[in-house]
């Protein structure tokens, strides 16, 4: 029985969240699939109410009594530098070690592409998710004054780069795609670039099956506008996998439509959807909570049920086709009117033979 934290955070991470857990029990009815959902009270209230973000405790009944953590958003304007949003986010990726992020980037409908050519595209990211830019190695000198120096440093281990690409090599075979592709910038980032390039190729031998290439990240920002059909999956380093992975979403859709998974294969997994907290539409209605309704078809693929998972898209699909939308796609449902009308369409689909 999956055991399933929910953490709703802050903004509309609330209220997205919200319609998410009732497609999550609506499909796990249906599949008879026995959930067990507990609510966590973690966010930006919390925080100024206690002065706690997350505990040791929290991290550890995380990671070890549950199976999966669904995530709304994490930002709020009352808390300068959101503190609390680096605190259990990053936290919950370095603690619970998810070096997987996945973000899957699917134009659902043609009108949602900017691009010229809006057929059919899939692209599938693997970010490393616990090294590079992130770890916050590095420091300052002569903080405000003219001879100020600062230094970030890029963290990329042997065991971190190839766990990440064999992730994304497993995937492609797992599911059938053709081709893996490499980003990253090794021209120019000798050392670390040179080890992505090098673990990529020794990874890439043990696929022989697959297609694989490697694209600098410039050349990537090109490609994904000019001729994005060529790729499947993509695999790249932290930083570079946030900025790809942003392009790709907003190039299938946007914003209001993007999930993601953050997993340590065979551990645990968090998923969330792309969008922060928006605290400028927070409280009207008007957050579209489909990104959050993907991410429990993330979850559901995650655990196996990829049948229902399918179905969640299809009803995603089919909410876009009708127009059964929020105003960020160009319909006049609130966000619980979305999720009214999800439920009611899986629960017809479930009632309707296949
Ligand atoms: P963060 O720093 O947490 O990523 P942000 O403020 O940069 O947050 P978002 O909170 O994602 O980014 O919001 C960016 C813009 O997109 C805002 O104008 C917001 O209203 C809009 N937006 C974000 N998510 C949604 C959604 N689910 N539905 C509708 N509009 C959204």
């Amino acid at each position: 029985m999956p055991r399933i934290a929910l953490i709703p955070g802050d903004g509309i991470g609330v209220e997205v969240v919200r319609e998410a857990r009732r497609v999550l029990q609506c499909v796990a009815a249906a599949e008879g699939l026995d959930c067990e959902l507990s609510d966590w009270d973690m966010g930006a209230d919390r925080y100024l109410r206690e002065g706690v973000t997350i505990t040791d405790e929290e991290f550890r009944a995380l990671d070890e009594d549950h199976d999966a953590i669904l995530l709304g958003a994490l930002g709020d304007p009352r808390v300068p530098g959101n503190e609390h949003a680096k605190d259990i986010l990053l936290g919950m990726r370095f603690r619970l070690d998810l070096y997987v992020n996945f973000r899957p980037c699917v134009l659902l409908s043609p009108e949602m592409s900017p691009l010229r050519d809006a057929s059919p595209l899939r692209l599938e990211i693997f970010r490393e998710n616990t090294e590079g830019e992130y770890t916050g190695m590095g420091g300052s000198f002569k903080t405000g004054t003219p001879d100020e120096v600062a230094l970030e440093e890029n963290i990329a281990t042997r065991k971190g780069v190839e766990r990440i690409i064999r992730a994304a090599f497993e995937f492609a075979v797992s599911r059938g795609r053709g081709r893996v592709t490499l980003v990253d910038k090794s021209n120019a980032m000798r050392h670390v670039g040179g080890l992505w390039r090098r673990v990529f190729r020794a990874v890439g031998e043990e696929y022989p099956g697959i297609e694989q290439d490697a694209v600098y990240v410039d050349a990537m920002a090109m490609d994904l506008v000019r001729r994005p059909h060529r790729y499947e999956v993509i695999v790249a380093a932290n930083l570079f996998g946030d900025i790809v992975s942003d392009l790709a979403a907003e190039i299938t859709g946007g914003l209001g439509l993007a999930p993601s998974a953050n997993i340590h294969p065979g551990r645990n997994a968090m998923f969330e959807p792309v969008h922060g907290s928006a605290p400028d539409i927070a409280g009207s209605g008007r957050a579209n909570p489909l990104g959050a309704i993907r991410c429990v078809g993330l979850m559901l693929d995650h655990f196996g049920h990829g049948d229902a998972a399918a179905r969640i898209e299809a009803g995603v699909v089919e909410s876009i086709r009708a127009g059964c939308t929020t105003p960020d796609l160009g319909g006049s449902l609130s966000t619980s009117g979305v999720g009214d009308w999800m439920v009611r369409h899986l629960e017809a689909s479930y009632a309707s033979p296949r």
